[in-house]
């Protein structure tokens, strides 16, 4: 007795190996019917007896391609057929749109099995892919995916590859990217300085000078890399010096997972993100006997690591023999260079050669990074083999909205029907290049996903350039978000819930509603207005911006509140490495209540708590002695210090001058650093569960979501966790990043509920 099933799929299954797969499976059952792509996702129209059309079901929700992603399956029979056999239909014109173009996949083993194989036709070849793997997103031009809208183009498939391509039993049928040295792309080697293309083996010619220490920019997926050996100090701090990168760690690329297990110590979790499709750099604790050279990650024992993506990593990481820093090659704070021509001038005085190829980059993608925080995977920079995936809605937005995001660290997120999609990680806003970036991204992301936002969400500061772009804009609704309210509904909607929850919101800095910058928020969220409960009781910052960097000042404004305006700076060494006119000076801001803006995160009370008890004056960039202060503390230390809550003001506040005084009891009776700041934690973790527990003892039992930077300190944040677990639901992230990279979503979900009340 013959049954029919229409099935639709949802997720990423377009482009990943899915149609395939699901011919082979039904030919394997003998279900007859087809396969194909619409707009939003696969349709299957499948025959065959109930019992089998059960098993085909089931075994359609396992064992599906490794890059695969289903949102939702749904199913509804169809009137029984004659037909014989299973094929791929072609697609209907118009579908293939929004979900046409899938992330870039990282090379799967058999590929890499083909590239290691003397006797396979695509030994050595460092651009060989197939439907599991290989470059999507990156190479892309336009919609639909398929190869004339990609970068490869202008390589015409030979006659090998083409019969591949158009076999539906092979591991190539309709890969895009699908090449070999007969007809794709390949590689050159470049020294700078004369710009003299090398003739030798380009491989060859790059792991040479990679052994002796020097520095090779190599490009990659979505942008090019800085690369040298990770074992050789000299040339890790060359590259350091030449790419005046203050002090912030570099990422390094082991060749497989035996290597990473050497230099760190690995769980179960963090090998399977290492292991993952998506290959993001995962932050790991470093093991004291690494020989990684100290200058890649100076100040904290986490190390970043990933494995290698691409069969051109495969090979060099083999030619070279050992791990190999893999930086984003940029200057500063600007973009990753990504086209041969940009990398020659901006890379000139950095790197000594350039392993190029003739495949172009059509969009810059940075590589992800993710962290296992209090036993969570959590991803803390989302881009490379996660962009563009969809992320799903609980609740279709009214009309497409653009999300601009944050100041630093940016992303943006475009929100269209139940579906958003974050574009790649930008970085700091700060620069022209940044910004250009910036704008090059949203447009071509509006051009794949063929949308155009009438809504524009931006953040409250006037003077960040994501809000004078959307101001500039012109041509949608704009609604100014508050940064923390952001970040709470980013959280929210990752775990599909409405809210109200009680959102623990702790950063560095977001512009408040009040003139003060917050960033130690207790916040009744929905999805359209908050309410602010709670804060920590703010700290002044003595010359604004330049506190975030000269840490001591805030440490001095700390001490100043903490002891009615005299601060005991002769017993602390901190203060012994700071001149006595700027300390002077410092002190007449406080007084005079001149350029000292009041800053509620508790981002600064890492600062300065961190400044205090590690005796260090100068944070080299945003979270440094933060981090340094995490790494501090000593797991055995007991105790806690004394803290206040004010629940008669409103937000009712931390207040933590009582453990100032005791800390700096603590550092006078020469008690070690590491107990100091394991007890700060403490402090901060039993303060911030006990408001919480006050808050929610009034408004009854919401789920509990701490988001914000903050919360990837895992002493902080597993131990605020482990304190409201046993009572309440702790909402974590884990695809959308807690830092400022995951604000747009709540961004534009925000904008949408404000607009949608209003109308
Ligand atoms: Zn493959
Ligand atoms: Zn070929
Ligand atoms: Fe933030």
């Amino acid at each position: 007795m013959t049954a029919g099933l229409r099935i639709e799929i949802r997720g990423t299954v377009q482009g990943v190996g899915f149609r395939p797969w699901v011919t082979r499976l039904a030919r394997s059952l003998g279900v007859a019917g087809g396969v194909r792509n619409d707009a939003s996702g696969v349709r299957i129209d499948a025959f065959a007896s109930e019992e089998i059309l059960g098993r085909f079901v089931e075994q359609l929700q396992r064992d599906m391609p490794p890059a695969a992603r289903v949102v939702s399956l749904r199913s509804e029979p169809l009137a029984p057929s004659a037909r014989t056999g299973f094929a791929i239909e072609l697609s209907d014109a118009g579908g293939d749109k929004a979900l046409s173009i899938p992330p870039d996949l990282a090379t799967c083993e058999e590929c890499e099995a083909e590239v290691l194989d003397p006797s396979n036709r695509r030994h050595d070849y460092a651009f060989t892919n197939c439907t599991n793997c290989g470059p999507r997103f990156t190479i892309a031009t336009g919609i639909p995916y398929d190869r004339a809208q990609t970068t490869m183009a202008s390589f015409v498939m030979c006659g090998s590859c083409k019969a591949e391509y158009l076999d539906v039993e092979d591991r190539r049928f309709h890969a895009q990217p699908n090449a070999c040295p007969e007809c794709g792309p390949s590689l050159r080697f470049v020294a700078l300085g004369d710009g003299v293309a090398i003739a030798r083996e380009p491989i060859v010619a790059a792991a040479e000078l990679l052994k002796a220490g020097l520095v090779v920019g190599v490009k990659g997926l979505g942008g090019f890399h800085l690369s040298c050996d990770a074992y050789n100090s000299g040339a890790v701090h060359l590259l350091r010096e030449r790419k005046r990168r203050d002090e912030r760690p570099f990422a390094v690329m082991v060749r497989d997972l035996a290597a990473a297990r050497t230099l760190a110590e690995l769980s179960a979790e963090e090998e399977a993100l290492l292991r993952s499709p998506e290959r993001p750099i995962v932050l790991l604790r470093r093991r004291e006997a690494a020989a990684i050279a100290p200058e890649v990650n100076p100040d904290t024992p986490l190390l970043g690591l990933f494995l290698p993506y691409t069969p051109l990593h495969h090979l060099l990481l083999r030619a070279v023999g050992r791990p190999l820093v893999m930086t984003s090659a940029n200057v500063s704070d600007e973009p990753i260079c990504k086209d041969d021509d940009e990398a020659r001038k901006r890379l000139d005085g950095i790197a000594d050669a350039l392993l190029l190829h003739d495949r172009e980059i059509a969009m810059r993608c940075d590589d992800s990074v993710a962290r296992v925080i209090a036993g969570a995977p959590t991803l803390m920079r989302r881009s490379r083999g996660f962009v563009p995936r969809p992320f799903m809605l609980k609740k279709p937005v009214d009309r497409p909205v653009l999300a601009c995001g944050a100041h630093l660290k940016n992303t943006f997120c475009i929100a269209t029907g139940d579906t958003a999609y974050f574009g790649p990680h930008i970085g700091d806003l700060e620069t022209v290049a940044a910004l250009e970036f910036f704008e090059e991204a949203v447009e071509r992301m509006e051009s794949i996903l063929s949308t155009r936002p009438e809504v524009i969400a931006h953040d409250l500061h006037p003077g960040y350039l994501s809000t004078r772009y959307a101001l500039a804009r012109n041509d949608g609704e704009l609604v100014a978000v508050q940064h923390h309210h952001a970040h709470v509904v980013s959280l929210m909607a990752e775990h599909a819930i409405d809210g109200p929850v009680l959102g623990l919101a702790f950063d560095g800095t977001g512009a408040g509603l009040d003139d003060s910058s917050w960033g130690g928020e207790f916040l009744l969220c929905f999805a359209d207005r908050f309410e602010r409960l709670g804060t920590f009781r703010p700290i002044r910052l003595p010359g604004g911006n330049v506190a975030m960097r000269e840490v001591w000042r805030i440490a001095y404004a700390l001490l100043h509140d903490a002891f009615d305006g005299k601060p005991p700076v002769e017993d602390l060494p901190l203060f012994a490495q700071v001149p006595d006119d700027a300390r002077r000076l410092v002190a007449q801001m406080l007084e005079r209540d001149l350029n000292a803006p009041r800053a509620h995160g508790v981002g600064r009370y890492f600062d300065a708590f961190g400044a205090l008890g590690l005796g260090r004056p100068v944070s080299s960039f945003e979270g440094q002695i933060a981090i340094a202060w995490d790494f501090a503390a000593d797991d055995g230390a007991t105790n806690r210090y004394r803290f206040e809550i004010d629940r008669a003001r409103t937000p009712n506040e931390i207040d933590l001058r009582p453990a100032v005084r005791a800390m700096v009891e603590d550092i006078r009776s020469g008690t070690r650093p590491g107990v100091i700041s394991a007890r700060f934690h403490r402090t901060l973790a039993e303060a911030s569960a006990e408001l919480t527990e006050a808050l929610l003892a009034e408004l009854g039992r919401l789920p509990v979501a701490l988001t914000g930077g903050v919360f990837q300190n895992e002493r902080l944040c597993s131990g605020v966790q482990s304190r409201l677990a046993n009572k309440y639901d702790v909402l974590r992230h884990r695809e959308v990043p807690p830092g400022d990279g995951g604000i747009a979503v709540g961004q534009a979900l925000i904008a949408d509920a404000f607009l949608g009340d209003k109308g």
